[in-house]
């Protein structure tokens, strides 16, 4: 076994506040032994003891790698013209995604997963160690399925997304679809997939549909997710709840009822500060929800037409800027409610035990996250993840 210190931290985020100050756990002046890919020692520099290899960080911060517990990587083409027609005054509506679906269903596997793995390097780069990855742009039996095992090849949090929004074949007969969704699809599906997602909003599915969805992933050994209330008001976090969801994902629209019934479960309220910034729609009230008692965690939402970005740094700041969040909330959010949101509790902390997935950065404290906005601050990114088989 050989171990490796990481030493010279001017501050340290282990998320664990039996290890530090404060619910972000912090040590100033620490060091972190590595030892085959998991943390094997936290401390305070002048406690540690020997290693094989030593790492002098030189008074940078380090915190856990980000996790993204939202992303729809699988995808071909780009929506750039729609975006710029977006912000000449043009609305957002979940109807585009039918462009990408059928520049998905044009592409090769290898043009595919090309453009995943160049997501996933963006990714690793902005500091996020652990990703998902939703299928949704395929919505046939064969492409949704297809969309899964590529995403396999990059990460084990893979989410089964065919009911993202009614494919242009079948118009008029969105029934017929989820019986399709909950049948055929879903059994060629589920064995590439640890979750089920359903996109429950206006011009999407409702909400009797989205329910119908999720119990039968639930039937099919997967986890429920589902977009909620990114559009408009409606029962989208109920069913979450109802059906034990992991994370409510949007709540842009959410009622006091709503985070009462999120406060109250194990349900995490994702949000995604590239949708809202990208389709210039009006951001979610976090400081309500966390306020509330909601547990909150930030994800990108990477997706090609409203949220074109692999940048947790970024979403960081907006989420401190837009949503009110604290810098301290926002960096919990992005790394620990990430986890939780994947119900993870080896990734999102740096304690004994933990995996090894760290990062630094060129900034004596992760308020710099926030306060430097658009500022590549991340140095060197540790990842203890094993490359994944297809
Ligand atoms: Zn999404």
């Amino acid at each position: 076994m050989t171990s490796t210190v990481l030493t010279g931290i001017g501050s340290l985020v282990t998320n664990d506040p039996s290890l530090g100050q404060g619910p972000l756990g912090l040590i100033a002046d620490a060091a972190v032994v590595i030892s085959d890919g998991l943390v094997s020692w936290v401390g305070r520099a002048v406690d540690c003891g020997p290693a094989d290899a030593a790492v002098d960080l030189d008074g940078r911060t380090v915190l856990p790698g980000f996790v993204d517990s939202h992303a729809h990587p699988v995808f071909a083409g780009d929506r750039a013209t729609e975006f710029a027609a977006r912000m000449r005054g043009e609305p957002y509506a979940a109807g585009g995604i039918r462009t990408t679906v059928a520049a998905t269903r044009a592409a090769s596997d290898d043009g595919l997963r090309a453009g995943l793995v160049r997501l996933a390097d963006e990714f690793r780069r902005s500091g996020i160690t652990t990703f998902e990855a939703k299928s949704g742009y395929g919505l046939t039996v064969d492409d949704e399925a297809r969309s899964l095992r590529l995403a396999r090849e990059q990460t084990t949090e893979t989410t089964y997304l065919g009911a993202h929004v009614l494919p242009e074949e079948f118009a008029g007969r969105p029934d017929d679809y989820v019986s399709l969704v909950i049948g055929e699809m879903l059994d060629a599906c589920a064995p590439h997939a640890r979750w089920i997602d359903v996109f429950c909003d206006r011009g999407a599915f409702d909400a009797d549909q989205a329910r119908a969805i999720l119990v039968a992933g639930v039937g099919a050994g997967l986890i429920p997710r589902i977009h909620a209330n990114q559009l408009e008001h409606g029962d989208g976090i109920k069913v979450a709840v109802e059906v034990g969801a992991a994370s409510a994902d949007h709540c842009t629209f959410a009622s006091a009822a709503d985070l009462e019934l999120l406060a109250a479960s194990d349900t995490v309220a994702t949000l995604l500060p590239g949708a809202e910034f990208s389709t210039r729609a009006a951001y979610p009230d976090g400081r309500r929800m966390i306020d509330s008692g909601v547990t909150v965690a930030i994800a990108t939402d990477c997706n090609p037409g409203s949220s074109y970005t692999t940048s947790m740094p970024f979403c960081i700041a907006v989420a401190v800027r837009e949503m009110r969040l604290t810098p301290d909330e926002a960096v919990w959010s992005a790394t620990a409610g990430g986890a939780r949101a994947l119900r993870r509790d080896d990734i999102g902390r740096i304690a004994t035990g933990a995996r090894a997935d760290l990062v630094s950065l060129n900034a004596p404290s992760h308020v710099h996250l926030a306060y430097r906005p658009g500022v590549d601050l991340v140095d060197r990114v540790w990842t203890s993840a094993p490359k994944v088989g297809s």
